[in-house]
């Protein structure tokens, strides 16, 4: 990817359904544009139980991926939206008030996926929070990767309308090695690993005592989607509704 090379005045533009508009109404007017349609990074493989998608795999092409990715994937927005946006701009997708636009960096966190970048340095491989910390400008995202779960799930709360963004949603996931993962979208600006409700979780094998303790580890937001309260009384409840899902799937 010699085009974006440190990636100093470079802006990448993949399905464009965020940056398009921006371009539009010229709010955004980059110096240099990377345009990633035809870098042939669009597929899926499943190798030796590791899952590796190209950055510009579109959203609508998760659908075939494991729990809880193809389950957040069915729920971005639709059909149009969803054929056009990649899993890469999601991952990248920086934070808006009032939309929330990662909805896959939660499942990815739950799945322990590994980011393949290449940048100033050159190309690294990184843990998806690690990588999401670092609030990933100056990277191309190259592809995604992870280890095939035992079984995944996902609760959200509903929608009125398919454009509506994702109020909160939890993603939950039994890893190869049969630990528990949980991560929540609409908790934080970007997607987090409810950490505190994995380790209740882990000693108990109580998904009450798991909700309640993954209001610890999140900063909610109070906007028009919901008041800061209700989510707040609503993590735990999707909290236990991933949490049976998981039992019953696995
Ligand atoms: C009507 C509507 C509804 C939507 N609903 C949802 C929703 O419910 N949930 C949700 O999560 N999102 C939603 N979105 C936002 C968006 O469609 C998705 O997040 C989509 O997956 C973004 O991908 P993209 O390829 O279109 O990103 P782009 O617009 O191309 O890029 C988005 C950002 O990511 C960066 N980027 C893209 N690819 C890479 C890469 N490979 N490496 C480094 N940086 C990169 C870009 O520079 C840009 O900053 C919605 C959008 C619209 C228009």
């Amino acid at each position: 990817m010699a085009a974006f090379g440190d990636g100093a005045d470079v802006t990448v533009v993949a399905g464009g359904t965020i940056l398009m508009p921006e371009l539009t109404y010229g709010r955004l007017q980059p110096a240099r544009a990377l345009l990633l349609t035809r870098t042939g990074l669009d597929t899926m493989r499943r190798e030796n139980g590791t899952v590796h998608l190209g950055a510009t795999l579109p959203v609508a092409a998760l659908e075939d991926a494991p729990e809880p990715l193809a389950s957040a994937a069915r729920h971005v927005a639709d059909p149009e939206v969803r054929a056009q946006g990649t899993v890469g701009g999601n991952l990248c997708a920086a934070h808006a008030a009032e939309a929330p636009r990662g909805d896959l960096q939660a499942p990815l966190i739950a799945l322990g996926a590994r980011i393949r970048s290449t940048g100033s340095g050159g190309e690294r491989t990184q843990p998806v929070e690690e990588f999401l910390a670092a609030a990933p400008t100056g990277r191309l995202v190259l592809g995604i990767e992870f280890e095939e779960p035992q079984a995944g799930a996902w609760a959200a709360l509903d929608r009125p309308h398919a454009h509506d963004y994702t109020a909160l949603a939890v993603s939950a996931c039994r890893g190869a090695d049969g630990s528990d993962h949980l991560a929540a979208s609409g908790a934080a600006p970007r997607g987090i690993r409810l950490a505190a409700a994995e380790a209740a979780y882990a000693e108990t094998g109580d998904a009450g005592r798991a909700g309640r303790d993954a209001v610890r580890d999140a900063k909610f937001a109070d906007d028009a989607l919901a008041s800061t309260w209700y989510r707040e009384q609503m993590l735990p409840v999707l909290v236990g509704r991933a949490l049976s899902q998981l039992e019953e799937a696995a």
